[in-house]
């Protein structure tokens, strides 16, 4: 599946953390062919660790797992303001696991054993409630954007944007905690048939971070080496 924003197309990059390896690589596929991207876990403290860098739309977690379980993963995560969608994944089905895993911030709850299809029915759920909560204001710490009115601020200080900024903040906000390559970026702003000639993502992300960041303690949008730029606390 593929987020369609005003033209452009953005993979949503996967994580799932499951030690049990053939399951593992089971979703891996299922989730390639419906084109998500993915990248993997067989441990707690190795998915932890992935997790907590920001870079996924989504993570797929087993409860039971190596050094770190799943419940402490999730607990930690949404402690660090880390906020990706969480689905769980669990062989014991009982009430008490659900309702610990829930209160702890996941975001759905899957039983094993599952259909694939009714992982990707879910993963699309989380994505729309998450969607439909954040719109049509997205918000990180104290960085405001409305998409209504056009209108960007930083507690509470109006920040004026040119266009190409708008929709560089943008693109960046809507793949919140995920990194964008450069080419979305470009796509973002310019569209596809978009050739850069003279390093023109870079003068713009300059100006939009210096607007959005200098006069803060917190830098917001954050350069990911090989990758390209995510917004993330
Ligand atoms: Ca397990």
């Amino acid at each position: 599946m593929l987020c369609i924003t005003h033209g452009i197309t953005l993979p949503m990059a996967i994580l799932i953390i499951e030690d049990e390896v053939k399951l593992a690589t089971i979703l891996d596929r299922a989730l390639k062919t419906e084109r998500y991207a993915t990248d993997l876990a067989f441990d707690g403290k190795t998915g932890l660790k992935k997790a907590m860098s920001g870079n996924y739309g989504l993570i797929i977690l087993d409860l039971m797992l190596p050094k770190i379980g799943g419940l402490e993963i999730c607990e930690r995560l949404r402690a660090s303001s880390i906020h990706t969608p969480i689905i769980m994944l669990t062989a014991r089905s009982t009430v008490s696991d659900r309702v610990s895993g829930l209160d702890v911030g996941a975001d759905d709850y899957l039983i094993k054993p599952f259909s694939i299809d009714e992982l990707f029915a879910r993963i699309r759920a989380v994505r729309r409630r998450r969607k439909t909560v954040d719109a049509p204001t997205l918000k990180i710490a104290d960085l405001v954007f409305d998409t209504k009115r056009h209108e960007v601020s930083r507690a509470g200080k109006e920040i004026l944007l040119t266009p190409k900024e708008y929709r560089l903040l943008r693109a960046l906000l809507l793949s919140l905690g995920q990194a964008l390559s450069r080419r979305q970026l470009i796509d973002a702003i310019w569209g596809p048939s978009f050739i850069e000639t003279n390093n023109e993502l870079n003068v713009h992300m300059a100006y939009l971070r210096r607007k959005i960041d200098t006069n803060s303690a917190k830098p917001l949008i954050h350069t990911i080496r090989g990758v390209g730029y995510a917004i993330k606390e």
